[in-house]
């Protein structure tokens, strides 16, 4: 049995932020992590000369990251990683918020009737971008190297405390789901589709229109996000951090404050860090020798952590094309949000999905293929093309080029579960190419090298998130654990001693930043104990 001072569970951008802030700090730190690289959802691959991210396409600065490259003297470029939003033939490149503007006047153009609406939406979104920019416009100071006196910062804190308490109460009004919201707007449904169909369902309303903000802040590291991850990892080595690949958590000891593997390998903990799924966490551990009134308390947040569901996960095809960089970046940039129909999807990805669920039992291939048609037909596709930020990302000449939609889960899992798991992949994957071929990039499918798939049941085998959720709860009931920014520094607590839990589950709305700022917190909690 091996002792440590902190066990971090968990590689990925939240347990890697964890353990390098306590190596940082001279902490015996050990972090396991069940793949055999780190990264989780934050990863890069190779395939036949081209490099592709199988999780997130770049990374969202948020004030996060550029200061943690800088605290931490991290040896990594970034390079800029511009956005083009599109609707069929409307290609608009995003130049920050300026390019407001310009996208109502796009939606003006493909919806006549609807102007007024649209100087609506327009307005809500611009007001919602100047709320966010208090919270978002600084770098973030958990990551701030400079300790200035308070006295000296006193005047201009106290007028952002202000600013700031303001702010967060408006935005606690903006809690509700933006379906609703955009409700209140517009009567126009693929108009508000096109708006809001790839965010996740019942998003709040203030992060999902402020994410136009967000397209500015998004960075490309030199050699991939799996680049960045790899530097993280070095990092903590080099402070003199453990990282234990290959190795799964299967059973947390509460009571002799010790984590099992697999191979039934035992690691003793003064305090532990679990990053990965919540629900695993609570399912695992074993609370014997707990006081009665924690084995209690144990007790009930393991039933209302188990008892609700991830988010939509994601479906992602990996394309090998024979046509140089060039041919993609003439139509947009290397990261685009493209819908190839201004109708929307309507009730696709809802109602018509739920009736197919209901009745899986007799739904037929054909019927799941013609669902799966108008899915991809009305969607809107986040698209990645490593090469058009970074030339090395494919051999000369070809480009890798990666479409992905929000997808469901229990779909994917039933399909599997039918046997027919692989035809079904061909199928999206031909389905994905063929769309973009007759849009935004004529004639892609024709030169086409190879085609790769990660669906819902992938994300869920390879970093076991319940339902292949790629940012923690789904906002259709309430959420589990913390989601108001007041408390985001409890998020970190469970209900077992000396256990703290970090990354996508621990704080809604997640992602990456929020992935951070969670390991960071958790961090800093095992360094006051
Ligand atoms: C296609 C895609 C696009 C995305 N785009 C964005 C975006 O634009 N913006 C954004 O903010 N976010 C985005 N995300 C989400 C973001 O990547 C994740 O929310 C974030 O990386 C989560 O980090 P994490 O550390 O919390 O969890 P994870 O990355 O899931 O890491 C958890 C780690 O724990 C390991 N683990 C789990 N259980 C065990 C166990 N029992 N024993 C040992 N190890 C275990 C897993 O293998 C994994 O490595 C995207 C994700 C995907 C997949």
């Amino acid at each position: 049995m091996t002792e440590h001072d902190v066990i971090v569970v968990g590689g990925g951008i939240a347990g890697l932020t964890a353990a390098l802030t306590l190596a940082h700090k001279g902490r015996k730190v050990l972090l396991v992590e069940k793949n055999a690289t780190c990264g989780g959802l934050m990863n890069s691959f190779t395939h036949q000369g081209f490099r592709f991210e199988g999780g997130a396409r770049a990374l969202v600065n948020a004030g996060l990251v550029k200061p943690l490259i800088k605290e931490f003297g991290i040896d990594i470029d970034v390079l800029p990683n511009p956005i083009t939003l599109g609707i069929e033939d409307k290609l608009l490149r995003i130049e920050g918020e300026s390019s407001l503007e310009a996208y109502g006047s796009a939606l003006k153009d493909l919806y006549p009737g609807s102007e007024a609406d649209v100087d609506r939406i327009v307005q809500a979104i611009r007001s919602i971008i100047s709320d966010m920019k208090v919270l978002y416009g600084v770098d973030n100071p958990l990551f701030s190297k400079k300790k200035k006196s308070v006295l000296a910062i006193a005047p201009s804190l106290a007028a952002w405390m202000l600013k700031f308490f303001r702010t967060m109460y408006r935005i606690s009004k903006m809690d509700t789901p933006f379906e609703d919201y955009l409700d209140t707007l517009s009567p126009n449904q693929s108009l508000k589709d096109i708006i809001g169909q790839h965010f996740f369902r019942k998003t709040p309303v203030f992060f999902a229109l402020s994410y136009f903000a967000l397209y500015g802040d998004y960075i490309y590291p030199r050699g991939g996000v799996g680049a960045f991850i790899d530097t993280l990892a070095d990092a903590i080595r080099k402070r003199g951090g453990g990282i234990l690949t290959d190795t799964t958590i299967v059973a947390v000891d509460a009571g002799a404050k010790s984590i099992t593997d697999v191979s039934g390998n035992e690691y003793r903990y003064n305090k532990l860090i679990w990053t990965g799924d919540l629900k695993a966490l609570y399912a695992l551990s074993s609370v014997t020798g707990l006081s009665g009134r924690d084995q209690a308390l144990f007790e009930r947040r393991k039933v209302a952590i188990l008892s609700h569901r991830g988010a939509e996960s994601v479906y992602s095809v990996f394309a090998g094309v024979d046509l140089p960089p060039e041919t993609f970046g003439q139509a947009a940039s290397g990261h685009v949000f493209y819908t190839p129909d201004r109708r929307g999807l309507g009730n696709i990805h809802t109602g018509k999905l739920e009736d197919l669920l209901r009745h899986w039992d007799t739904a037929s291939k054909d019927e799941v293929y013609a669902w799966l048609r108008g899915f991809c037909r009305y969607n809107t596709f986040e698209i990645s093309i490593p090469a058009l930020r970074e030339p090395a990302a494919a051999p000369a000449g070809q480009t890798g080029i990666i479409i992905s939609a929000l997808f469901d889960y229990q779909l994917t899992e039933n399909i599997r579960a039918a046997g027919w798991y692989d035809e079904f992949k061909r199928h999206v994957e031909t389905e994905f190419v063929d769309t973009l071929s007759s849009s935004l990039y004529p004639g892609l499918k024709d030169k086409v090298l190879f085609t790769l798939s990660a669906s819902p049941v992938s994300i869920y085998k390879r970093v076991g998130s319940s339902e292949g959720s790629i940012v923690g709860w789904s906002f259709e009931s309430d959420i589990p654990t913390v989601s108001s920014m007041f408390r985001m520094g409890d998020s970190v607590k469970t209900a077992l001693p000396d256990v703290y839990a970090a990354g996508k589950w621990v704080y809604s709305p997640a992602g990456g930043p929020t992935a951070i700022m969670t390991g960071r917190i958790a961090a800093k909690r095992c360094l006051k104990g």
